[in-house]
């Protein structure tokens, strides 16, 4: 009898099965490269473990369940729920971040109760990164709305979905007829699928309101007419192992795509070079040569200093604006500059915390000029699982479907700053989805009406909302999914959506009909799917402006500058609300980080 070792709220062990094949410990030290994993004792008294008796701590530990051969290790969140014969496997994506891995789901009468990597080579190979593996546990959240609801009286009562249609068409006419369209504000969680953002910004525009976004994390949208028509990678993620050097700008890549992570990390292995300008010091699984970490205005400084190292070597004029910007650790980027512009191939990737600096655009304006002038590929991570469809299908305030041209609408967080009468809510959870949550708790509070379209529901939504209609979850739905280096993905509906929860594209599809819009008459999905579908390729189009200025918050040199931290279970409602996810340590990751002068100053200790 060998005693089991507690790894965490994720892995469960039964050790006297164990066969001491090593291959978990290989994992942790080759792929996850977090090496918790070891062999305790010799001879016959060996023992696989963590050698201090601690939880796991990788992102993808979940991978080892799967290549333990004689089940030592299991699932601890399904196992002895099913066996193998009970149980159907659906295919499915997971909807957590830009990369989309491929994955089984194991239902059971239309109950996910687990999740499985499917190969997939040029995406996941054949991992799967633990919030995918595990966040079906919020699809039976005590949370789940599983009808329509209204508030009545300051009441919420449940109604049938005839009359919660009508509500919702009569409300959203009658906010137009007295604010016109100018007063309706849209704001969508990026996770949606492509066939219901589409949806949502027709309905937007149909009603006259040019305020759609789902863009919900980030503050400055200055650069948004000259960019393209889509974020995304500017190479293959297959080709990630082959870059001999990485520039990471506000990139935490084993948080922000733990896939992606794993891709670096084995060019890393491969002897690339990788340097960082980050906000934080992340616990990364490789090395970096040089990690620049600085405020909001430091990384812009360290970014400059990197493009104006890159110009002295190429002997080219730097941009006004950039040599505008004070340089700081002018060693180390001059050194960075010089790597990046040596190596053949290298890749600058502008990750989830760059996108959501406060001067964003100054930031991916200086990341894309050093990747151009250093002859390096461009990456930019889009916004959640389907940011880059929400680009591609017009749900920004800027650009309609495929680029069309429409009226400029307000973006995010100017819908918020300047608060609508009316706002529709597609997926968006108040405060926990916004960048400024108290700005988003404000503006809705003031508005007349509330249109949220939810799977579940919160003490701020039941507070702001005018009418909860129940939205079925990524699983429930059929939808498609456009990931970082655009690549479409179509599932079909794979799990029972709780209660009368329905899928989003039904609800707005019949909602635009009642609307008495045009373009709402495509009955099945199939037929709204053939109209999305040629919106969904290609990911560039010709800048229809002009960069705008970034804002001067960042320079200004007064008060204290604010860039969020997102950890990475608590990017989105259906991963906050996964149980196993939130026992993690990972999942205990709240960061304040203060300069120490300012910590003396406000004597915080
Ligand atoms: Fe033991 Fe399984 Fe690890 Fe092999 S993979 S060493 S059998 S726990």
């Amino acid at each position: 009898m060998v005693p089991d070792e507690d790894l965490g709220p994720l892995v469960a062990t039964e050790m006297t099965r164990c066969i001491h094949c090593t291959r978990c410990v290989r994992f942790m030290d080759d792929i996850a490269g977090t090496n918790e994993l070891g062999g305790m004792f010799r001879g016959e008294h060996l023992e696989i473990g963590t050698w201090i008796g601690r939880s796991l701590r990788s992102e993808m530990s979940g991978n080892i369940i799967d290549l333990c051969p004689v089940g030592a290790l299991t699932n601890k969140v399904f196992r002895f729920r099913a066996r193998p014969w009970e149980l159907i496997a659906r295919e499915g994506i997971g909807y957590h971040d830009s990369i989309g891995s491929n994955l089984y789901l194991h239902l059971r009468r239309g109950e996910v109760l687990r999740a499985v990597p499917r190969d997939n080579e040029a995406i996941n190979e054949n991992w799967l990164s633990d919030r995918d593996r595990y966040s079906h546990q919020a699809l039976g959240h005590s949370d789940r709305i599983t009808r329509p609801r209204v508030k009545r009286d300051g009441i919420w009562q449940d109604i049938e979905w005839d009359e919660a249609l009508k509500l919702a068409a009569d409300g959203l006419r009658s906010a137009i007829a007295t604010h016109g369209g100018d007063g309706l504000g849209v704001l969508a969680s990026p996770m949606a699928s492509a066939e219901e953002l589409f949806l949502l910004q027709g309905i937007a525009r149909g009603l006259g309101s040019p305020h759609i976004d789902h863009r919900l994390q980030q503050l400055d949208f200055s650069d948004d007419a000259a960019r393209p028509l889509a974020p995304g990678l500017g190479a293959p993620l297959a080709e990630y192992p082959a870059a001999r050097a990485i520039l990471l700008v506000g990139a935490d890549p084993r948080h922000d795509a733990p896939i992606l992570g794993h891709r670096i990390r084995r060019a890393w292995r491969n002897g690339a070079t990788i340097h960082a300008v980050n906000p934080l010091g992340f616990d990364h699984h490789f090395q970096l040569a040089h990690d620049l970490i600085g405020d909001p205005a430091a990384q812009l400084s360290g970014l400059a200093a990197i493009a104006r190292a890159i110009a002295a070597q190429r002997g080219m004029a730097l941009p006004e604006e950039f040599a505008a910007i004070e340089p700081t650790a002018e060693a180390a980027a001059a050194a960075i500059a010089r790597n990046l512009v040596e190596s053949e191939p290298s890749r600058v990737l502008f990750g989830d915390h760059a996108a959501r600096h406060p001067a964003a655009s100054l930031l991916r304006r200086l990341a894309a000029w050093i990747a151009e002038h250093s002859g390096s590929v461009f990456d930019e991570l889009p916004a959640g699982a389907n940011g880059a469809a929400a680009w591609r299908v017009g749900c920004v305030p800027h650009r309609g479907a495929a680029g069309r041209k429409t009226n400029q609408g307000l973006d995010a967080r100017a819908m918020l700053a300047s608060p609508r009468k009316a706002y529709v809510l597609l997926g968006a959870e108040v405060p926990a989805d916004f960048a400024d949550g108290a700005a988003a708790d404000k503006a809705l509070s003031q508005a007349d009406f509330v249109l949220a379209l939810s799977a579940f529901s919160t003490p701020s939504l039941e507070q702001h909302a005018s009418l909860i209609l129940s939205l079925a979850l990524p699983p429930e739905t059929e939808g498609s999914w456009v990931n970082a280096e655009g690549t479409v993905q179509t599932i079909s509906a794979a799990a029972k959506p709780p209660g009368q929860a329905r899928a989003g594209w039904r609800i707005l599809r019949m909602l635009g009909h009642d609307l008495g819009l045009a373009g709402f008459d495509l009955i099945d999905f199939a037929a709204l799917a053939s109209v999305v579908r040629p919106l969904l390729s290609g990911g560039a189009a010709d800048s229809i402006g002009t960069p705008g200025t970034a804002p001067a918050a960042v320079s200004a040199g007064e008060g204290f500058i604010v860039q969020r931290h997102l950890p990475i279970y608590a990017v989105d409602a259906v991963v906050r609300r996964s149980a196993a996810l939130q026992s993690t340590v990972l999942a205990d990751e709240s960061v304040l980080a203060l300069h120490p002068e300012d910590s003396i100053a406000l004597g915080v200790g």
